[in-house]
């Protein structure tokens, strides 16, 4: 079963399988903190009583070459689980569409395996575009009139209360948020929401910073005048990516999930240059969830329970 699993792992391409052994803390020198810590938590492995106690996460950061991935093996082997190596560098992919369905393949793999210690090494090679001209904040909104195969928000297409918020209280949070280039709506369709959205561009233009917008609408739709609000909000959007996401036409284009989406450059504040670095996956981890977003993996929305 265990050679069966490993080579699952290893099918994968971009992950490494380490079956729990050695000395563990024993073979590390100093850290006398962190084996303390290791130490203490190993009990939550030791027994299933309350598997909600293990420890979730531990962030190594150190400079190359300082032994992180050393003391991460020791930690699995003193822990007694398996450890998988996840390196994000391995993801990237020439061909269209392969990186993500390499990740796709690898957290399957990961989560088929568990319970495992899952090393992620560079970690910040997955956030490749973070701090760039164009970083910004995304709101995500609920409800879109279009249905398309393979949309990657299913749960935003839904015409239903979500979470509530008003445009004062986004515009607080933005404000709070340091050094951003500005904000992204996608959704769901921000245009069935063009009225507030009007309101909220408004003020993040205001203050210098810019507004991107995606939409199943094409631009001319929207400028025929029968999408309410579709004119207040277009004032206010310096870059509209327009278009229903076809899944017969994948596309690895900047910033769009199927070739027939267009880029329109509408106030001439971000231009094509502009947009340098920019992933096409993003990854959110919080407490008890590791969840993969981006374009398309063939049409397949992808949210996966690690932890
Ligand atoms: S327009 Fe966008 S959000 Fe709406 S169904 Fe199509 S891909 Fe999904």
């Amino acid at each position: 079963m265990l050679e069966v699993k490993k080579q699952e792992i290893r099918k994968t391409g971009v992950l490494e399988y380490y079956a729990p052994q050695g000395q563990g803390l024993k073979g590390v020198g100093g850290l006398e903190n962190v084996k303390t810590w290791v130490e203490s938590r190993k009990i939550w492995f030791e027994q299933d009583l309350e598997p909600e106690m293990r420890p979730r996460a531990i962030l190594l950061e150190g400079f190359p070459g300082c032994g992180k991935t050393f003391i991460a093996r020791a930690i699995a082997q003193e822990w007694c689980m398996p450890q998988i190596n996840f390196e994000i560098s391995r993801l990237q992919s020439k061909f269209v569409g392969e990186s993500e369905s390499n990740t796709f393949q690898a957290l399957r793999a990961i989560e088929a395996s568990a319970p495992n210690i899952l090393f992620m090494d560079e970690i910040e090679k997955a956030f490749s575009g973070t701090g760039s001209d164009t970083s910004g904040v995304i709101l995500w909104v609920q409800g879109c009139p279009f249905r398309c195969p393979g949309c990657q928000n299913p749960d935003f297409l839904e015409f239903r209360i979500n979470q509530v918020v008003t445009v004062d209280y986004v515009w607080q949070v933005f404000q709070q948020l340091p050094d951003l280039a500005g904000i992204s709506f996608s959704g769901g369709e921000p245009f069935a929401q063009a009225v507030a959205l009007a309101e909220l561009a408004n003020l993040v233009q205001s203050i210098g910073k810019t507004v991107v917008c995606w939409t199943g609408y094409r631009l001319e739709q929207l400028q025929s005048g029968h999408v309410r609000g579709a004119d207040r909000l277009l004032q206010h959007v310096d870059l509209l990516i327009d278009g229903l996401f076809i899944q017969q036409q994948l596309s690895d284009n900047m910033l769009r999930g199927s070739h027939n989406q267009e880029l329109h450059f509408l106030s001439g504040r971000i231009t094509e240059a502009d947009l340098k670095n920019i992933p096409r996956q993003e990854w959110i981890i919080n407490d008890t969830l590791l969840t993969y977003t981006g374009f398309p993996i063939q049409g397949e929305a992808v949210e996966q329970q690690l932890l």
